[in-house]
């Protein structure tokens, strides 16, 4: 907590009168606190000073709500918003094989992946989120919608040994991942550009040496699901070097630039590995329950020191892109499984949606918690509710009781995109109007 220099210093933009829970690695809650933005940046926090807040073109006050990092969502494919709801309750495979991948092979178009992904961008701002670490095909028209959504995004355009949207023969997979990288690379401050493989299953080793060298070459994040199901551990090339985690690490493929998303069949041995490596992972609780997938072995993943962040994962295997009710499933699902209250507490649950989410997709330096000099992703939760009265805990009233409705106001890099519960760059109305409208031939 620092204050300001001078007291002639003007800031853009002052919110005050709020419970700030600022992640910071002292995990400081200040009550009647203020953070001072400048440029983007976060230039001052603290409690409010006895001589009254210093000088700012605007003053927002936040009612007494709490006052914390943008949420960040490690795993998302944002046009699956599109499917929500259209084939639940089935197995893995026959939700994947016989609904999802014709859905996709006949519904992801360029205009469809576009309107998907921005229904999604207005779901997460709305509900608190201020990065997502996304990947899908026609991943450009992905990044058109999220960058006219003001959201902050790590992207990779979907890689898969398959005919996929966009990229009908599977030989172009990786020429088309660089030449997204490409276009990224400098196109926004807000948007960074990613390699996303599919999964071991999908992808061949030569594959994904390929995708990784990419992602080396430019210095950015490698993601990939992996060990989702039982299965994956149970494919030649897995069982030929123990795991499908030993697999991917004997072809190099395992650093701290690289996400692993799901990592449910892990065992102590790929767990040291991991660590040892330092890759970043994506838990995904909901969509792992959904399709009784697993239980991931968070508890030893943060006990072996790895970073963990929560995801959502697409909105046809959630169904939604709700941090606040994921945060809650995660804390939960871990005390039931293991018959342990005391695993996965409040706060370690909200780190995993902001300061452990930012370092396990590789930005922890600008984003997750509420310190100077970070970047001014900042919301409130409006606590003038029923459901969260009394206050004692902070953190505890964030996990278990919050819902993302309650959040009022959502800023990005100083600019306030949401406030009192609006929308204020987007046309919410449309936006739904347009995506009932697609969906009349995709659920026919
Ligand atoms: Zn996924």
């Amino acid at each position: 907590v620092s204050r300001y220099a001078e007291n002639d210093l003007k800031f853009d933009l002052i919110l005050h009168n709020g419970i700030i829970v600022t992640i910071n690695p002292a995990f400081e809650i200040l009550s009647d606190g203020y953070v001072a933005v400048k440029n983007g940046r976060i230039q001052a926090i603290g409690t409010k000073p006895k001589k009254g807040l210093p000088k700012a073109v605007r003053v927002v006050d936040a009612q007494g709500g709490i006052i914390l990092p943008g949420l960040v969502n490690t795993h998302t494919h944002l046009p699956m918003t599109l499917f929500r709801g259209l084939a639940d309750d089935l197995p893995l495979a026959v939700w994947l094989e016989k609904h999802i991948f014709p859905a996709e092979s006949a519904h992801v178009t360029p205009t469809n992946v576009y309107h998907g992904a921005l229904l999604g961008c207005a779901e997460l701002l709305l509900g608190g989120t201020t990065t997502i670490c996304d990947g899908y095909f026609f991943e450009d028209q992905v990044a058109q919608a999220v960058l006219e959504a003001g959201l902050r995004a790590v992207m990779g355009q979907g890689v898969i040994d398959y005919p996929a949207p966009g990229v009908s023969d599977p030989a172009e997979n990786i020429r088309t991942a660089a030449a997204f990288v490409a276009r990224y690379r400098d196109r926004s401050p807000l948007v960074k550009p990613s390699v996303f493989c599919h999964s071991p299953y999908t992808c061949s080793a030569a594959t994904l040496q390929q995708a990784k060298a990419l992602a080396a070459a430019n210095g950015i994040l490698f993601q990939i699901h992996v060990a989702e199901t039982r299965e994956e551990n149970r494919a030649p090339y897995a069982k030929k070097h123990g795991s499908v985690v030993r697999y991917l690490d004997r072809h190099e493929l395992l650093d701290r630039h690289t996400l692993l998303v799901h990592a449910v069949w892990v065992d102590a041995t790929d767990i040291a590995l991991l660590a040892d490596r330092g890759c970043g992972i994506s838990h995904n609780p909901e969509s792992n329950m959904k399709l009784a997938a697993g239980v991931a072995p968070v508890p030893q993943f943060l006990a072996a020191g790895l970073a963990v962040g929560l995801g959502t994962d697409g909105c046809a295997s959630n169904n939604d892109m709700d941090l606040f009710h994921e945060m809650d499933i995660a804390a939960k699902l871990h005390k039931v499984h293991l018959r342990d209250a005391v695993v996965m507490d409040a706060a370690t649950v909200l780190k995993m949606v902001t300061i452990d989410a930012a370092r396990a997709i590789g930005m922890a330096a600008e984003i997750g918690s509420l310190e100077v000099g970070k970047a001014a992703d900042i919301i409130v939760v409006d606590t003038r509710k029923p459901h969260l009265t009394p206050l004692y805990n902070p953190d505890s009233q964030l996990v278990y009781a919050a819902r993302s409705a309650d959040v009022s106001h959502v800023m990005i890099a100083g600019r306030f995109l949401v406030e009192k519960r609006r929308l204020l760059h987007l046309d919410l109305p449309s936006i739904v109007a347009q995506v009932h409208r697609l969906s009349r031939s995709i659920g026919s």
